[in-house]
């Protein structure tokens, strides 16, 4: 499978990283989203963070303009159809990635690789909503995309080997390395890294820590580079708890139940860095924590 033209749906945290990466791979991206003001700002984004790079020594000049001119972005989903894989990375919530799939079917041609960047939801139902379950996968980056070096691949039950070996070929041609995981609710990091910040949460509502001393304790006393919190601000409160709900669901067991202090937040719409206020606020020179 010859693969040029990469199409990636939601130009968030992730959909900016995952074009980047790709573009200085050589791929051609076409980056669509439901919102202009998103794709102007994952595009800033990338530049600045390639300026960065250049900066730093990482990449040349020259590398730098190549990929940005590698880069497109449009608001018709449909021009997605001339891509040869098909990166989703949009908002997860099932029922808008599953109307994504649905609308861009039509568009394609028959070889294209249809890819999902969920955290948590069932790929094999995602892919039963396309004409091509043998041709869709998991493609898990990790946030943020051009510094975490792995790629989780996640095998639908009816992904075919073509797919999974063609994949295998883009992370290696991207310089990551990948695991692959089968696909159970939240696959591999997630089914083990969210209980651990659902349970730093309550470790929070229940009065056991502050959010220093939380993060505090987890950075000094486990040598994690991030506090729990710290680490869930930057991911999105919203994703944290989306994947919480498809572990509790996916699995039925009460040991995956959201903490309500997590809902609380999110409700409040303080979804983190995003929204520049979580278990910290973000607005001023340092993060100040909320509680
Ligand atoms: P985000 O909120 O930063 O971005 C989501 C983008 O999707 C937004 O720009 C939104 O406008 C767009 N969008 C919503 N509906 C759309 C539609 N119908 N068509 C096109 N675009 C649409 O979210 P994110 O953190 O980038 O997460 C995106 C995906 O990546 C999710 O599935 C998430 O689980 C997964 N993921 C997130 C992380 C993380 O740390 N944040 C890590 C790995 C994977």
């Amino acid at each position: 499978m010859d693969i040029t033209k990469v199409g990636v749906i939601g130009a968030g945290q992730m959909g900016n990283g995952i074009a980047h990466v790709f573009a200085l791979a050589g791929y051609d991206v076409l980056m669509t989203d439901v919102s202009r003001d998103a794709l102007d700002k994952a595009r800033e984004l990338i530049e600045a963070n390639m300026d960065r790079q250049v900066a730093r020594g990482k990449i040349s000049e020259q590398d730098r303009n190549a990929a940005i001119g590698r880069i497109s972005t449009t608001m018709t989903l449909a021009d997605l159809g001339a891509t040869d894989l098909v990166i989703e990375a949009a908002t997860e919530r099932e029922t808008v990635k599953a109307a994504i799939f649905e609308d861009l079917v039509p568009h394609l041609g028959p070889n294209t690789i249809l890819t999902s960047n969920t955290s948590s939801i069932s790929i094999t139902r995602l892919a039963s909503r396309t004409d091509r379950p043998e041709k869709f996968m998991g493609f898990h980056f990790m946030n943020p995309v051009p510094v975490m070096q792995l790629v989780e691949l996640i095998r639908g039950i009816a992904t075919d080997d073509p797919t999974y070996e063609a994949l295998k070929g883009v992370v290696e041609r991207l310089g990551k390395t990948s695991a692959t995981a089968e696909d159970f609710p939240a696959f591999i990091v997630n089914r083990i890294l969210m209980p651990m910040i659902n349970e730093a949460v309550y470790t929070l509502y229940e009065g056991v820590g502050s959010v220093a001393s939380i993060d505090s304790a987890m950075k000094l006393g486990t040598n994690h580079p991030m506090g729990p919190l710290e680490l869930a601000d930057f991911i999105g409160l919203d994703t944290c708890l989306a994947i919480m709900n498809v572990l509790h669901d996916g699995l039925a067991d009460t040991k995956y139940r959201p903490c309500p202090l997590l809902t609380k937040y999110v409700e409040a719409g303080w979804l983190g860095r995003k929204t520049q206020r979580g278990f910290y606020d973000y607005r001023g020179e340092v993060p100040v924590p909320t509680r």
